[in-house]
């Protein structure tokens, strides 16, 4: 058996099935059959690899009658999804992701069914692969936020690297902007991405309050740079900005917000709530008390300047007792990596 065909994992996440590969994959790897027997329907894909769990993958869609998922000869997995009606699927293949989904709907009559002309599957496949500008915020003689010894730049460097890695394993093009403990102006960081064409922009920090507030602040936050300006995302935008915006007037930041483009607000939107879903999923599998700060806009210097879908986000608040410290821990950071991952996934899935 070829390793490079072996598949790496068999997910689910509502309504898709992901198949994730060690390698890109094309659509001539899966072949797509249908089966109509009396009262049953049956969509096969049968894909070119080898997993090591298929006889123990159990997959539960809501909607559809069953989801088979077997090794049919070392070399083809096999994907069954048996409805009593037609579950309509579609299959998209994104570099070394192949997502099946579902679209469960009410059981139709024959004669609706006569009628219908859409096709039952649609292929899409991208060829490009995206590029993917990850800023772990702070850096040198910034340390961020300071709790005893530990410092922000630390954290978000460690979380920052390891969603790097979860990238790459997918086949996404991944540029730092930086990999070691360096110093760099906001502007450089969405310069570099702007240089490198990259499809979206992370920064990654970690939060903090002052001493009364500590104990309650807490939680995991993604944030959209828009002009609006509510008390939180002010006090926030003051702390991660404060580097370089005491020496712009509010003129200049006012004026800096207006060249804000409209679309790109809404893509930014988009992806800062697939990042912030995924994230809180993952940290909560071992954190069950993780707090969702949900998402939030703001004006954030460090974004203004990216030409992209944007976001940053809070991996947690360094200010919270408890919270505080599990930032600073490898698995935990992982977990976070992981979650970022699976929303940029579901983003580019979901806006093609
Ligand atoms: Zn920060």
């Amino acid at each position: 058996m070829d390793p490079k065909f072996s598949i790496n994992a068999v997910e689910n996440n509502g309504n898709d099935i992901i198949i994730r590969f060690n390698h890109d994959i094309t659509l001539d790897d899966i072949s797509f059959s249908q089966e109509r027997g009396r009262g049953t329907h049956r969509d096969i894909f049968d894909i070119k690899g080898n997993f090591k769990d298929a006889q123990s993958t159990v997959i539960k869609i809501d909607g559809i009658d069953r989801v088979i998922v077997n090794q049919q000869a070392p070399s083809v997995l096999r994907v069954s999804i048996v409805n009593s009606y037609d579950p309509n699927t579609i299959y998209i293949v994104n570099q070394r992701t192949i997502v099946l989904r579902t679209f469960p709907k009410t059981p139709q009559t024959p004669k609706e069914t006569a009628i219908s002309s859409s096709p039952a599957i649609q292929k899409t496949e991208f060829l490009r692969a995206r590029t993917i500008v990850i800023d772990p915020g702070h850096g040198g003689k910034d340390p961020g936020a300071v709790i005893g010894n530990n410092h922000e730049k630390t954290a978000v460097l460690a979380v920052g690297r390891y969603l790097a890695e979860h990238l790459r394993t997918r086949g996404y093009k991944v540029l730092l902007t930086r990999d070691n403990d360096k110093y760099l102006t906001l502007k450089e960081r969405t310069e570099f991405a702007n240089h490198n064409h990259a499809d979206i922009f992370i920064s990654i920090h970690a939060n903090a309050v002052d001493k009364q507030n500590a104990a309650n602040a807490r939680g995991v936050e993604t944030y959209f740079l828009s002009p609006a300006r509510s008390e939180r995302a002010k006090r926030l935008a003051a702390l991660e900005n404060k580097d370089e915006m005491q020496s712009l007037d509010l003129s200049s930041q006012n004026a800096l917000l207006t060249i804000l483009n409209q679309s790109r607000i809404t893509s930014s939107n988009k992806l800062a709530i697939d990042i912030q879903k995924y994230m809180l999923h993952e940290a909560r599998k071992s954190h069950k008390d993780t707090v969702d700060g949900g998402v939030r806009e703001g004006p954030f210097y460090v974004l203004v300047g990216a030409q992209m879908p944007s976001v940053l986000v809070e991996i947690g608040y360094i200010t919270h007792p408890i919270e505080g410290k599990r930032i600073f821990e490898t698995n935990y950071q992982k977990q976070l990596a992981k979650g970022i991952a699976n929303g940029i996934d579901s983003y580019f899935l979901n806006n093609p």
